[in-house]
């Protein structure tokens, strides 16, 4: 069918091209393009001798003219953007200026600020659009699948969604006393941040961590989770017509918190620049270096995932409640693909958003989040590649 070109040699860039590498029909090609070459070529020499040719190279996404120069080069039929949200608008630009569509799973967030939100990227539609590229926002699991979740459930369960609870449930045991199950600098930006949800057309800030609820998770168990601000929170509130509030839990364990709380106490979380002989570091980045990397989590991950979301609308008149998951075990996914559950929910629905554009079934000049496009084919897809969704017409509600 065609070529891919995968931006990062990271834990959910390693899960997408495992899964490239199993879907050959569609992935001839692909080139993994990442800051550290070593990385890529070590992915190549774990799945080279398939039916997917690998190439790899060495790029600075952040450099755009030689960024573009290697998409005009390899001339793919999508970029997939899975290095980190600060690469977003350069890998867009490149994109734009190479004529080659886009997919990334992570909103542009820039680097010296933790602040994320998609009107940056949002503000490239016009361009997207004159070009005739489809540019594809959003495709992991949260956001991503929780954003086909919720277009699956506003076409074939209801006439109007009015509350959306994004429940993402973590239940494995990685035995270290702190570690992150993806990047830690954008992991621990995110959760040290302000909570928010969706409220009657307007934002409810929080302070962080302030909401928490107990909820009983099928196949992980009984579990602390607290309300975040979470990025589809803001796409969804534009885009599921009638909804009224949308909040996002993640849970988390008291260990992680504990460990949390004194890291930010004693200002290891900071993003501001220190003097620590004679060199300027960031707090954040240096604390990234010395815990443990991600993908070497999987080797000693136990325990199931759980990601999903509670609807509660109208049908027909009536009121109605719907819930849509996937339970996904990190040791399934380690025995697949050498990664745990984190990566593998995030590089599956990867894979499955760089297919659909490549295959033309989700492809629209502009830019677009994922609840924009018909979720059906992208719903068939998560069965198919490994996570298989799960749904539930009498959830129990969140308060
Ligand atoms: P990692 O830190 O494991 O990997 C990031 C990769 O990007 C590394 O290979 C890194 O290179 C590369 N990279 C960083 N900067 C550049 C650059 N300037 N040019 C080229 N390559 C660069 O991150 P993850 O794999 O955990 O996460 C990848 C993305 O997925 C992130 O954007 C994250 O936010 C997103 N994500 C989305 C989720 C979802 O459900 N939607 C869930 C989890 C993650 P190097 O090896 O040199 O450091």
């Amino acid at each position: 069918m065609g070529k891919a070109m995968i931006i990062g040699a990271g834990g959910v860039a390693s899960v997408a091209v495992h899964k490239c590498c199993q879907n050959p029909e569609v992935f001839e090609e692909i080139l993994i393009a990442s800051r550290t070459k070593s990385k890529c070529d070590a992915l190549k020499a774990k799945l080279d001798g398939g039916k997917t040719k690998i190439e790899t190279a060495a790029v600075d996404a952040d450099n755009v003219p030689e960024l573009t120069a290697l998409i005009r080069e390899f001339k793919p039929d999508v970029v997939l953007n899975l290095a980190l949200p600060y690469q977003d608008l350069h890998v867009m630009d490149a994109c734009l200026a190479a004529g080659v569509h886009y997919v990334d799973t992570a909103n542009y967030e820039p680097e010296d600020t933790a602040k994320f939100e998609y009107s940056w990227q949002w503000a490239y539609a016009d361009r997207f659009r004159e070009a005739g590229l489809t540019a594809l926002l959003g495709s992991g699991f949260d956001p991503g699948v929780t954003g086909v979740f919720s277009a699956y459930a506003m076409k074939h369960e209801f006439d109007e969604i009015n509350y959306i609870d994004i429940l993402d449930c973590n239940g494995g045991d990685h035995g270290y006393p702190f570690a992150t199950n993806f990047n830690p600098e954008i992991n621990i930006r995110e959760v040290s941040a302000k909570g928010s949800y969706w409220e009657n057309g307007a934002w409810v800030e929080t302070e962080p961590m302030e909401i928490k609820r107990v909820y009983d998770f099928a196949e992980v168990g009984q579990k602390d989770m607290y309300l975040l601000h979470h990025e589809e929170l803001e796409s969804l509130a534009k885009n599921i017509k009638g909804i009224k509030r949308i909040r996002f839990f993640m849970t988390f364990g008291e260990s992680y918190l504990t460990h949390l709380r004194c890291l930010e106490n004693v200002g290891m979380t900071s993003i501001e620049p220190i003097d620590f002989e004679g060199h300027k570091i960031i707090p954040l980045q240096f604390l990234k270096a010395v815990l443990p990397d991600p993908a070497s989590l999987g080797s000693r991950t136990k325990g199931k995932t759980n990601i999903g979301c509670i609807f509660r609308g109208k049908k027909d008149g009536k009121e109605k409640n719907y819930y849509l998951y996937n339970v996904c075990d990190h040791e399934a996914c380690y025995a697949e693909v050498g990664s745990q559950a984190v990566a593998y929910t995030t590089g599956v629905p990867a894979m499955i958003g760089a297919m659909m554009v490549m295959t033309g079934k989700w492809r629209r000049p502009g830019v677009f989040n994922v609840e924009e496009f018909d979720p059906d084919p992208f719903m068939d897809a998560l069965n198919v590649w490994g996570l298989p969704w799960q749904e539930s017409h009498s959830p129990v509600l969140v308060d």
